[in-house]
């Protein structure tokens, strides 16, 4: 099941990057400890009412220098193209301004669901305030406070209300969903063409159902693929789609949908901040991760040449540790053959789940082998490990104290799973809890 997205649109300065905090909470800071990624504030999830949802805030997205008008006009198309649900912002204390009328103009002409908030309101005094924001035609106001988290809750339920009952965009689980996400001209659609173009491919071509993906389904040797979101194939138009931001914002949406993640790079360019960044948010959501060097056919090669490319890549994705490389052509096909067994390892190993006894004697050997550490004293007890959760593999570990399990011993622990089971290609959880 792919989440909801919320976007919140309006004019600058009414709020809605605060609100976007307050609504994704502690989950920014989080990813931005992960070495090596730091990630736009301009996307996130939240969870509501046991409702998880993805978020974006448009006013992130700055679209080239686009007059300012034009500017929060692409920004509420956005919106519209991407969100199910549209929180549209205004501010009480400035009251309903022309460019709140603008932006209420362009949501006017779509269908997407907008809920009205009206931020800023800060004490009960001001609630006066947003009566004359009925005038902007969207039914009730929700007054809010961002600075003093008044009347978030009440925005929420209102906006987990207008949540599409279910996906049409389900796929049968044992599909296997993958994406190729990677810069402009890295190569994505070649790649893409050769896969289909290999001759015991069998394309089913059945085009997105959702608003703007186009999916490709197909099958080979029996088994069914579906490519996601397909970038690089897509009808192209919209001035906002060269957008870097944009491009970004469609590849996190790809990602989420996807159970593989093929992070494409592009031999005679090596590898940008940006690369970075997107194969970050892919490990942080848990996909399964192939890198993909693409254009190997370009560069000049002795036998030294694709063990320093693999070092450079291990290097600049250190959080990846786990993801295979393969390196290829999508242009002469050498070596594209190689892709799609990689995808259904990275699959496998992404939904495998592991025997209870076996998984607590790998762990209790590491034990005796490396002991747990102390903290003033106390040591750290483990008693028993669960797989609780596939997709990626996720493993409770009951202990004494959650506190004293360092991120070192977590990735020793992880290391020896590893080990064990040869979980290549997909990121796995370890979860310390207190066995009470
Ligand atoms: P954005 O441009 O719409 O993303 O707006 P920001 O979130 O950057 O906020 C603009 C300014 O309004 C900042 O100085 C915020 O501190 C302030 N602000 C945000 N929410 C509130 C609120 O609820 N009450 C008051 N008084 N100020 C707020
Ligand atoms: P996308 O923007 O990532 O979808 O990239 P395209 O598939 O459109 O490819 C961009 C350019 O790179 C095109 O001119 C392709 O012909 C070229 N290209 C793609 N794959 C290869 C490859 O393996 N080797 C070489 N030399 N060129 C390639």
């Amino acid at each position: 099941m792919s989440k909801p997205i919320v976007a919140i649109v309006g004019r600058p300065n009414v709020g809605k990057s605060t609100i976007f905090n307050r609504i994704v909470g502690e989950r920014i800071s989080i990813v931005e400890d992960v070495p090596g990624v730091t990630r736009d504030r301009i996307y996130s999830s939240g969870e509501w009412l046991n409702q998880e949802f993805n978020i974006i805030d448009t006013g992130g997205i700055d679209i080239g220098d686009e007059p300012f008008l034009a500017q929060i006009r692409h920004q509420a198309e956005i919106a519209i193209d991407e969100a199910d649900v549209i929180i549209f912002m205004t501010s009480g204390r400035e009251g309903v301004t022309s460019a709140d009328e603008e932006v209420a103009k362009i949501l006017y002409r779509s269908k997407t669901p907008v809920v009205l908030a009206v931020n800023k309101v800060d004490n009960p005094e001001m609630r006066e305030a947003i009566y004359d924001f009925y005038a902007l035609g969207f039914g009730e106001p929700i007054p809010i406070s961002g600075s003093h988290g008044i009347g978030l809750g009440d925005l929420l339920d209102e906006v987990v209300k207008h949540f599409p009952k279910h996906d049409d965009q389900d796929y049968d689980e044992e599909t296997i969903k993958f994406s190729l996400i990677g810069r402009p001209n890295v190569g994505k659609s070649s790649l893409v063409n050769a896969l289909l173009g290999e001759e015991r491919v069998i394309v089913s071509d059945i085009a997105g159902t959702t608003r703007d993906a186009i999916d490709t389904q197909y099958t080979v040797d029996g088994r069914d693929y579906v490519i996601i979101d397909t970038a690089g194939m897509r009808k192209k138009g919209k001035v906002y789609e060269s957008t870097e931001k944009y491009s970004v914002l469609r590849a996190l949406k790809a990602i989420e949908r996807s159970d593989v993640v093929l992070v494409v790079l592009n031999a005679e360019e090596g590898i940008i901040e940006q690369d970075k960044k997107i194969a970050g948010y892919a490990h942080e959501a848990g996909r399964a991760v192939v890198i993909v060097v693409n254009k190997w056919d370009a560069i000049e090669k002795d036998e030294k040449t694709m063990k320093e490319f693999e070092e450079k890549i291990r290097d600049n994705f250190q959080f990846l540790d786990y993801a295979p490389i393969v390196f290829l052509s999508a242009k002469t096909k050498k070596r594209t053959h190689t892709l799609l067994p990689m995808i259904n390892l990275a699959s496998e190993n992404h939904a495998m789940r592991v025997q209870t006894n076996v998984l607590n004697d790998v762990v209790m050997d590491a034990v005796a082998m490396n002991p747990t550490p102390t903290d003033k004293g106390n040591r750290l007890r483990i008693y028993y490990v669960t797989q609780v959760a596939v997709k990626p593999p996720t493993f409770v570990i009951f202990v004494n104290d959650p506190e004293l399990m360092h991120f070192s011993y977590e990735r020793f622990l992880e290391n020896r799973i590893r080990d064990a089971f040869g979980f290549e290609g997909t990121p796995i959880k370890l979860i310390a809890r207190a066995r009470k």
